[in-house]
């Protein structure tokens, strides 16, 4: 039997910069800093969700927040708002661009459930798109896709798909769909990214459910980005041309 597999950056984090979130910056990276992680991308809400911060808070976390804080490397991201079925987004091209990690996401307040190729083209043009980098939470009931092809469009475009630990709990009937996500992975050789959705510090780097969900059905490790500290830094300097 394989050693359990441990995460090394949490990728998709929330401050208190979404009231809904209980936690500022620094106790964040304190969490992440005892938790051992290497990195965490500090991915608040798109403005587009009730009580998600203003514009300006993506602008000024650029101008003002250092690389790393509590010896943990910050990576200033945003978990942007799918708006149309377009693959719209609700954060301005030239913000995004300027961000070490970008997920994009569905929640119900900002776009309205369609048909299933109407979330199976969001989703293309999403995993398209090279301002995004992980499609969050894709495995939501409320928004059914087409799995293999959307895997397939990351695998062409370098996109990853998350494997998020918050859906377990909030988002219930997304375990039959990330177990089907997951397995198109394995079998298309996309790497995923194993999040906490964290929206206090106690969660930092925790993602317990969907690691058993991913040793249920074997997942190769090495496509778990972020539970290899090189994996992590190649992908950061190949995609986003930066040093994590
Ligand atoms: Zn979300
Ligand atoms: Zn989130």
């Amino acid at each position: 039997m394989r050693d359990a597999i441990r995460l090394i950056a949490d990728l998709h984090t929330h401050t208190s910069a979404s009231t809904h979130a209980f936690s500022p910056l620094r106790e964040n990276m304190e969490a992440a800093a005892e938790a051992g992680l290497a990195a965490v991308a500090m991915t608040d809400h798109g403005p587009t969700l009730p009580d998600a911060p203003h514009l300006w808070h993506f602008q000024t976390m650029l101008r003002v927040l250092p690389e790393t804080l509590c010896g943990v490397r910050l990576l200033k991201g945003a978990e942007a708002n799918a708006i149309d079925f377009a693959g719209g987004l609700d954060l301005p091209a030239r913000e995004l661009a300027r961000m070490d990690f970008v997920v994009a996401s569905m929640h119900t307040q900002c776009l309205t459930p369609g048909t299933f190729r109407e979330h199976t083209e969001t989703w293309l043009a999403l995993a398209a798109n090279p301002l995004v980098d992980c499609l969050g939470h894709s495995g939501q009931p409320e928004y059914p896709y087409d799995h293999d092809a959307v895997v397939r469009a990351c695998r062409d475009s370098g996109c990853l798909i998350e494997i998020n630990n918050n859906s377990f709990s909030v988002r219930p009937g997304s375990r039959e769909n990330c177990l089907d996500i997951a397995a198109r992975c394995a079998e298309h050789g996309v790497p995923v990214a194993v999040n906490s959705d964290a929206h206090w510090a106690g969660q930092i780097g925790r993602a317990d459910e969907a690691l058993a969900l991913l040793a249920e059905i074997g997942f190769p490790e090495e496509l778990i980005l972020n539970a290899d500290r090189g994996r992590l830094a190649a992908w950061f300097a190949r995609r986003k041309r930066i040093a994590v």
